[in-house]
């Protein structure tokens, strides 16, 4: 088995070596995301054969099954795969929530018919997804979310009538496709009257109004339902049973999550700046009381690195890791926040600049950085509502 694996390892090196860009082995940027969809773009010709190989490599998902477009790999492979990219320090070819998020719950509760309408040109990058979760009253209570739909059988066939609104939908105006939490049921107990729907996005009657934000332009959107028609085809799941679809869902943001924080992470090692600053022009070290806050990030920070490592080969063992994933994530977006609290405390004003030559490149990405960080303590569940999850189904303590 081993010779086997080596054999394989040895395969992928050589395809990885002889068909990743140069170009798509540097750290990325966002502004260089590749985000699948209809709207796809390239900037580059690298980015292009990137996207193209892989896919057609069916490495987009290098576990889901070859018939939908993935590339069949068992889960050591995949590990194989993952770890011959990091080696080669090679970029995700595109960024998907349907990928990461969507085709895992399609592949458990999807019907057959589900899987090859939507898994498919999912793989091949040509439908965008977004999330439509939260509405202004159903955030972190988000059975309480009240966009209805009524199901109907008339001469069209059978459907749902959608009405209602979602916010805060990130990259509501560029996606194909929603995934949708719904009422079906308004009489039922919250959680059992909630069914879960794909939503074509250029259907009649829905509207997306793009959410400006302090810092300008944002991702958010705010998505409006009036009288939108969905074929009964496109209900993941039975009626009413919407919410075991989502919590699996939110399993699998919370895991992806970590892509995210690695698409969108600055160019700069935030750990490595602050050390900078914590000597002075003779690189004699400064500031001990500082300094002492900079060590207990660098102990967090591997500290996580290898818990993140073992919770990885447990999963791909095989073992249920929702409870460690539920603390992953927890911890992982506060300490990028801590991260970042400590190099504003460090630059003082200089940390503050949004644009201006007088500030480094350097120095306008903690800016960012360090505003991006409290958006993930938020996103896929905020701390507050991770830690009643923790105390609840992980530690099994009482309401
Ligand atoms: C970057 C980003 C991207 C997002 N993208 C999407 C998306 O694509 N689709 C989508 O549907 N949603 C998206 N969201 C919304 C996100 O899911 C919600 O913001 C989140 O669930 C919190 O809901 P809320 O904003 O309504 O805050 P609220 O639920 O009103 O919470 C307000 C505060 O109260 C605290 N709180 C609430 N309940 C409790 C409790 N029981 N115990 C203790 N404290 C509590 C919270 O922790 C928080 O601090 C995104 C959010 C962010 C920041």
């Amino acid at each position: 088995m081993n010779d086997e694996m080596e054999a394989f390892r040895a395969e992928v090196r050589a395809w990885l070596e002889a068909n990743c860009p140069l170009s798509m082995r540097r750290p990325i940027v966002p502004e260089e995301m590749v985000w699948s969809g209809s709207k796809l773009q390239f900037q580059t010709e690298d980015q292009r054969l990137w996207f193209e190989r892989m896919r057609d490599r069916g490495w987009f998902a290098p576990g889901w099954p070859v018939e939908y477009g993935g590339g069949g790999l068992d889960p050591r492979r995949q590990r194989v795969l993952e770890q011959e990219m990091a080696r080669l320090g090679c970029r995700q070819p595109q960024y998907n929530l349907g990928v990461w998020m969507l085709g895992p719950v399609l592949l458990e509760f999807g019907t057959e018919a589900q899987k090859r309408e939507h898994l498919i040109p999912m793989m091949q990058g040509r439908t965008r997804w977004c999330q439509g979760f939260s509405e202004p009253n159903a955030g972190s209570d988000l059975a309480s979310l009240r966009t209805s739909a009524r199901h109907v059988q008339d001469e069209e066939g059978e459907a749902y009538i959608v009405n209602g609104s979602k916010i805060w939908t990130s990259y509501g105006d560029q996606s194909d496709w929603m995934y949708a939490l719904v009422r079906t049921d308004a009489g039922a107990r919250k959680q059992e009257g909630i069914s879960f729907l794909l939503i074509d996005m250029s259907s009649p009657g829905v509207s997306v109004k793009p959410i400006e934000l302090i810092s300008g332009k944002s991702s958010f959107c705010e998505v409006f339902f009036d009288d939108v028609r969905v074929p009964a085809r496109h209900l993941v799941g039975p009626r009413g049973g919407g919410w075991a679809v989502a919590k699996q869902l939110l399993q699998h943001e919370r895991a992806a999550m970590s892509k995210f924080t690695e698409g969108s992470a600055p160019s700069h090692d935030a750990l490595a700046l602050a050390r900078a600053c914590l000597v002075d022009e003779d690189g004699a070290p400064r500031e001990p009381v500082l300094r002492d806050g900079l060590a207990r990030l660098l102990m967090d920070e591997q500290a996580f690195s290898l818990t993140h490592r073992r919770v990885k080969e447990m999963a791909l063992a095989g073992q249920d890791v929702s409870g460690p994933a539920a603390i992953m994530k927890l911890v992982q977006t506060e300490q990028e926040a801590a991260k970042y609290e400590f190099l504003t405390q460090l630059l003082g004003q200089r940390a503050l600049g949004w644009e201006g030559e007088e500030f480094t490149r350097d120095e306008l990405e903690v800016c960012r950085a360090w505003l991006l960080s409290k958006t993930y303590m938020i996103a896929g569940g905020s701390s507050e509502v991770q830690l009643n999850i923790i105390a609840k189904r992980v530690l099994g303590l009482p309401e």
